[in-house]
Formats: structure tokens, C-alpha cells, sequence
């Protein structure tokens, strides 16, 4: 007889595990019908619908135990696709395409009609991305319609960086699994609303600000004040509690003289002074790289998280490039 494990708010069933391969045909003829997949992409895995059709998408909702107000990005394979989504495609949105596109880049825009409100949560908007990994994209070309996909994990939790992690959340949901290996980012896509000048920054993640900011100059990023939970239509997905293991996290600054208690976990970029304090280590990057970083860092939290520790520490990344990103995640794994 197999245990039960619980996941989330439910109980994880791991003999109703779905199929998972690497049949885009069979995962493309899904998504056409109104099935659910999840699939590789270079930033996590996402779970995927048919974006036109509300009863597909009110799947993806049920299935995550997402609220309704978190609209979702929608994946199409090029510039031409998002444009058919959005009733204008201003010059910077199409330098940014130009640049990023495919790529870990999702950019807001006023959306048209056809779109479900669904989708965008009730908004005007619709956030658009175009993936890179090459299964993503022999889907989307198959399925031959835009697919609307958040990360493949009940909500709140960790974003799954592999089809495993896949498995053991939501294998007993979905209608199929896509397994295309590790993804390459590991951290989800960078959301930028582009309907007005300056662009706003409503999601650090996949393409830095830096990267961004010589393509198209300044960028406003959102006041503190307008992304507390208080605020959902900002930028609806930023809720301050997200991506978060079962094990409480903290953040220190200075690993030298803080507190450890007897069972704690350590999540850091490099090698830490006076190892021997903790229980189980994830070093991210010996070479303080943040690519490097960026894709091991949800898996490293998640095996962390399978170690009953009373307590995972965390280090902050140097605030520039990815490590932003990687600091947003942290602050928001740790409330
Ligand atoms: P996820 O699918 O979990 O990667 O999250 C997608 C996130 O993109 C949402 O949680 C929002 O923060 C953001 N987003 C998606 N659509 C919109 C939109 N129309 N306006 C503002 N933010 C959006
Ligand atoms: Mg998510």
C-alpha cells in the first residue's frame, strides 16, 4: 500500500501520476481539447492551458488552488502571435521583443477583446511572453493556439525547475507532463508593463534590469507602497508571502554573529564561515555566479526543505543582476 503524502492543503496521490515524456503531439492535442499540461520552460516548468478557452484556464486556477485575481502570462511563439493578443504594441514594447524575445521576458500591454478576462484576472492588460526552450515552442507551434501558463506548483509553494518536482506536486491533476530536463534560468520570467513611458518593473526575474535598461533607458520599478497585499491590481501575483518552503526561512546579512539554532539549514552563494554550525548546506555557486545560482536555487531550497530543519537560513545575493530576483524570492520565501 503507498503512503499518502500531503501536499499543500491535499493529499498527493502518487499512484494517479499522469504520463510524462517528451510526446509534444499527444501534450499539443491535449492543450487543443482543454487539458492541462505542464511543460518545460527556460524558467520553470509551467502549467499550461489553452488561453481562449475559459473552462481550460479555470482548470489551470483549480489544479494550482490559485486565486483568481493572479492572472496568468500567455505563451506564443513570436512578436507577430503577441501582437494578435494586445491592441497596441508600442515602439518600446517592440525594441524589447526585438531584444528579448524568446526569452525570460513577460511584457504587459492593454489587451483585446477575445482575451478571457479570465486570464488577465478582469484587467485590461495581458501579459505576454515568448519561451526559448525548444519543447515550450514545438507546443505552442502544435497546439496552435496561445497557451496560458503560471508555474507549475500549488500556490504559494516553490516553483518546480524539473519534471520531478512536477511530479510530486501536481503529477495527480494533470492531463500530461513535458519533460525537457532541467530548466536553464531556474527563476521565473522578468514582468515589465510597457503600456505607458517610463516601463514598470512589476516582477524582477530571467532578463536583468541592467540588460533592460540599456535597450530602453530608465525603468520605473513599483514604489513599495503599491505592491503590498493591499494592492493586488498592481501587479497581482506579487504577493508578499510566495515561493515558500514548509520550513520557516530567514535572511541574515552577516552569518559571523547570528544565531543558529541546533537543527538549521543554510542556503548561500558561496562557502560559509564556520560551517560546522549547520545541519545541511546548499552553496549555490563556488564561483559567485549568479546564473549558476539562479538555476540550482529552488531545487537547493526544496532539498533543503526535506531535511526537517527547524529553520533554513539565507544569505542575500549582491543586489545587482539576477541576485535581485534571487533576493525578491528569498524576501517574499521568508515572510
Ligand atoms: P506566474 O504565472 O506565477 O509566473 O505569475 C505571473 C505574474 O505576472 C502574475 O502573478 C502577475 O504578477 C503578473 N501579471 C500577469 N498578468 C498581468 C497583468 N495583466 N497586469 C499586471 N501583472 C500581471
Ligand atoms: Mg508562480
Amino acid at each position: 500500500m503507498l503512503a499518502l503524502r500531503r501536499v499543500g492543503s491535499r493529499r498527493y496521490d502518487p499512484r494517479m501520476n499522469c504520463p510524462v515524456g517528451q510526446d509534444v503531439k499527444r501534450a499539443a492535442a491535449i492543450i487543443r481539447d482543454g487539458g492541462v499540461v505542464a511543460f518545460a520552460t527556460e524558467t520553470v516548468y509551467g502549467l499550461g492551458a489553452h488561453a481562449m478557452n475559459p473552462q481550460a484556464v479555470a482548470r489551470v486556477f483549480e489544479v494550482k488552488g490559485r486565486p483568481r485575481f493572479d492572472p496568468l502570462i500567455v505563451h506564443v511563439n513570436d512578436t507577430e502571435a503577441a501582437k494578435r493578443l494586445t491592441a497596441t504594441f508600442p515602439k518600446t514594447a517592440e525594441r524589447l521583443a526585438d531584444a528579448f524575445w524568446p526569452g525570460p521576458l513577460t511584457l504587459v500591454l492593454p489587451k483585446v477583446e477575445e482575451v478571457p478576462d479570465l486570464v488577465t484576472a478582469g484587467l485590461s492588460t495581458v501579459a505576454v511572453r515568448v519561451p526559448i526552450h525548444p519543447l515550450a515552442r514545438q507546443l505552442i507551434e502544435q497546439a496552435g493556439v496561445p497557451i496560458a501558463a503560471p508555474s507549475a506548483n500549488p500556490f504559494g509553494q516553490v516553483s518546480p525547475t524539473t519534471a520531478k518536482h512536477v511530479q510530486q506536486q501536481l503529477g495527480d491533476r494533470i492531463d500530461y507532463l513535458l519533460d525537457g530536463g532541467p530548466c536553464d534560468v531556474g527563476l521565473e520570467s522578468t514582468v515589465l508593463h510597457v503600456a505607458e513611458d517610463p516601463p514598470t518593473l512589476l516582477r524582477p526575474g530571467g532578463v536583468t534590469l541592467e540588460d533592460l535598461e540599456r535597450v530602453v533607458g530608465p525603468i520605473r520599478s513599483l514604489e513599495s507602497t503599491e505592491i503590498d497585499d493591499n494592492h493586488p491590481q498592481t501587479s497581482p501575483g506579487m504577493l508578499s508571502r510566495h515561493y515558500a518552503p514548509r520550513t520557516p526561512l530567514r535572511m541574515v546579512e552577516d552569518l559571523t554573529t547570528c544565531d543558529v539554532p541546533r537543527k538549521a539549514g543554510l542556503l548561500t552563494l558561496n562557502h560559509p564561515p564556520a560551517p560546522e554550525r549547520f545541519a545541511a548546506i546548499e552553496v549555490l555557486s563556488r564561483t559567485r555566479d549568479l546564473r549558476e545560482a539562479a538555476a540550482t536555487f529552488y531545487a537547493a531550497i526544496r532539498s533543503l526543505d526535506t531535511q526537517k530543519l527547524e529553520l533554513i537560513l539565507a544569505t542575500p545575493f549582491p543586489d545587482k543582476g539576477l541576485g535581485r530576483a534571487l533576493n525578491d524570492r528569498l524576501r517574499r520565501a521568508a515572510k
